[in-house]
């Protein structure tokens, strides 16, 4: 039996990048994603009363991994890559039927040039992922706060996040363009984004990665972030 999903829009978000995402939505509260509606969905009506819920669900394809296949083991990088665990038991992306969830903020509706948009905060998602489905987050139903979670019962630790004078001239000249931008980079940047294997090295590598049309450059000193320099592409 096969099931036939329509995507219903499209989420533009800063993240044009895999690398550097956080692995849930919420960590970084900065990260707003607008999403733009097909035609076939184009209508208020979808969306009518959905300003009464402040989270919502989106239901998402992972269409960037979507063609690597599922194996029934992954290695949740939580673990440190070490460890397998049956993809069931993760929140893998590489999954049978390559299905997302994530719980985001809601922060406006919008119908303007006949074109209907959403947009939300908190996401964890690629630019550009087709969103399948939309749903109101119900407290009373979706919060378990006695639930255990075994090795995700508490959010990843958390970095601190420093920038340089330079980086500091260059964020207030492009902070105009880009509301958000220093709590933007500050959220991911605690993350840690490091591959795992990188985490224990001292050594004075510089990473970067982008958001919008950026690419920020940083370095781990002391077990802190510093950015050090962010540039238009
Ligand atoms: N909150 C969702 C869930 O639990 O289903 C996603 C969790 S998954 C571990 C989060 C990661 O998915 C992000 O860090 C990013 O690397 C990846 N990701 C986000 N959007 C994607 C997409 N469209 N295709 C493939 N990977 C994506």
């Amino acid at each position: 039996m096969f099931i036939n999903i329509q995507p219903i829009g499209k989420i533009h978000t800063p993240y044009k990048e895999k690398f550097a995402i956080p692995r849930q939505p919420g960590l970084a509260k900065s990260a707003q994603g607008k999403i733009i509606f097909l035609e076939e969905f184009n209508y208020p009506n979808y969306l009518r009363g959905i300003e009464q819920f402040s989270h919502l669900w989106l239901l998402f394809h992972f269409h960037q991994t979507a063609d690597k296949g599922h194996s029934p083991l992954v290695r949740p990088p939580r673990l440190g890559g070490n460890q397998k665990l049956g993809v069931f038991a993760t929140r893998s992306t590489f999954r049978p039927n390559g299905i997302g969830m994530s719980v985001v903020e809601f922060v406006a509706v919008c119908y303007r040039d006949k074109q209907l948009t959403l947009t939300v905060k908190g996401v964890d998602l690629l630019d550009g992922t087709p969103i399948v489905d939309i749903k109101p987050y119900i407290p009373y139903a979706d919060s378990i706060p006695l639930a255990s979670a075994g090795m995700a019962q508490n959010s990843p630790a958390m970095m601190a996040v420093n920038f340089t004078e330079e980086a500091h001239r260059q964020l207030n000249k492009l902070e105009p363009r880009y509301p958000a931008l220093g709590s933007l980079i500050r959220e991911v940047l605690s993350q840690d984004p490091r591959p795992a294997y990188h985490k224990d090295s001292h050594s004075d590598k510089t990473y970067g990665m982008t958001l919008f049309d950026l690419n920020i450059q940083w370095q781990v000193i002391n077990q802190q972030n510093v950015v050090l320099t962010i540039q238009i592409i």
